[in-house]
């Protein structure tokens, strides 16, 4: 079948995610012919099934601390030059209301769909032309121009070349791969020399062993509690959940974006009482009551009894003795768990890693290397906490590169 003739456009954005669609709006704002390319049958995808259907857009408190890179100073100048007001603005703007859940998170009180229909309709405002269903074959460099090699993704015998100015690769991490997600981004950064980081697993439950299963853990699947988790001198305080599996929750999907296999978390499963003052009140209070029954009021019921049985030699409070008691008092403060590894991409919500940072602009999003290549969103090696960061770095960088391209 014959090719369709030669398209030519100044910007060409691979990637209708939340970057890409940020991006593709200001760049047609500017007046830039601009495409919109993706491989799914929707845009938006993530965004429609992200924060449980109602979609965390973004977090009252973004700061730089609150992302993970080898270059923690990259997102600082993106995150100030479009901050989660103004994403609020171009929401409310198309009579979107939210609400802050929790811990600065917000959440559309429409469904998440009702997000994505604010940037669609900004795309057809600024008349930007969406191309679904689109992969990308090669991609050419030819002077100052990319020559995009694309094809239908059922049918490779409806292709196309599409030669333009400006790429954008905003083809995302590869996190929940049964959506399509690939590492498209770092293998075009490689096609251009340059340094990626490879993408590992973020914001992803944690799988401990059949022995610790079928041991501590048996029968506690479904037991929340708040907590407070550290790794490698990082901390959250939030809840943790036993699955079959082993540990989820926010705490736990936070810290492991900083958990590295080998590892131990250590948990303080008492985080809003002193446990030393609180086991002499029950003794002196309490003597002859059983430690299980007292701890069942400080923590769901099945997971003190477990430890009581597994770890705290259960007995009436009075027959401990000072060492004993300091000693659980430590360990509900520094409870460890080592998880054997994490559920993996299967179920990441991001990834950790992408294009290193250090060879794009900060300002522009522009390869050094490589004249009119720009990379946005989570394909770079800059990676949000849970609560709305991530899509606030997609927004965020995808408007900053909207700007020049
Ligand atoms: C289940 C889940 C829930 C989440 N919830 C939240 C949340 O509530 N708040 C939050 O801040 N973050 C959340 N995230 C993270 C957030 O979705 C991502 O950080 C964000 O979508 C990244 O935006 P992006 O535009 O860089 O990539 P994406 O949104 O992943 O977009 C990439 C696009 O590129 C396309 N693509 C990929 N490869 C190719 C290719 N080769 N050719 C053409 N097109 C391609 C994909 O189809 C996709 O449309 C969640 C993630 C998941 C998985």
């Amino acid at each position: 079948m014959p090719k369709t003739p030669l398209k030519n456009m100044d910007v060409c954005i691979i990637g209708a995610g939340a970057a890409g669609l940020m991006c593709a709006i200001e760049a047609a704002k500017r007046g830039r012919s601009t495409l919109l390319l993706d491989k799914a049958n929707k845009a938006g995808r993530k965004i429609l099934i992200s924060g449980g259907g109602r979609c965390n857009f973004t977090n009252l408190y973004i700061e730089a601390d609150a992302y993970l890179s080898n270059n923690q100073h990259f997102c600082k100048s993106a995150l100030a030059r479009y901050t989660q007001w103004d994403f609020i603005q171009l929401l409310e703007k198309h009579g979107i209301t939210w609400q802050e859940k929790t811990l600065g998170q917000l959440f559309c009180d429409q469904k998440a769909k009702a997000v994505v229909d604010v940037l669609l309709a900004e795309c057809d405002q600024h008349q930007l032309s969406i191309q679904l269903e689109t992969t990308i074959d090669r991609i050419e460099k030819e002077n100052d121009s990319f020559i995009l090699h694309a094809s239908h993704v059922s049918n490779t015998e409806i292709s196309e070349e599409i030669r333009c100015n400006s790429l954008v690769i905003a083809t995302g991490g590869p996190s929940i791969p049964r959506m399509g997600s690939t590492d498209f981004g770092l293998q075009v950064a490689k096609q251009f020399g340059l340094k990626n980081i490879p993408f590992t697993a973020a914001l992803v439950p944690f799988v401990f062993s059949a022995e610790e299963l079928s041991g501590f853990f048996k029968d506690l699947s479904g037991v929340s509690l708040p907590v407070d988790v550290s790794c490698n001198n990082k901390s959250f305080k939030e809840s943790m959940l036993f699955t079959h599996k082993g540990l989820t929750g926010p705490a736990i999907l936070q810290i492991s974006s900083y958990w590295k296999k080998g590892d131990e978390i250590i948990v303080n499963l008492l985080p809003d009482i002193d446990a030393n003052n609180w086991l002499v009140q029950q003794i002196q209070n309490h003597p002859d009551a059983e430690l299980k029954t007292k701890l069942a009021t400080v923590l769901p019921k099945r997971l003190a009894h477990r430890l009581c049985e597994t770890h705290f030699n259960n007995k009436p409070l009075k027959q401990y003795n000072e060492t004993e008691l300091q000693d659980i008092a430590h360990q509900l403060h520094h409870f460890i768990f080592k998880p054997s590894s994490t559920e993996g991409m299967r179920t990441a919500e991001v990834a950790l890693g992408g294009v290193d940072t250090h060879e794009l602009s900060s300002k522009t999003f522009q390869a050094n290397k490589a004249k009119g290549l720009y990379f946005i969103g989570e394909t770079i090696d800059v990676t949000g906490h849970l609560g709305g960061f991530n899509f606030q770095w997609a927004w965020a960088s995808g408007w900053c590169a909207g700007q020049y391209v």
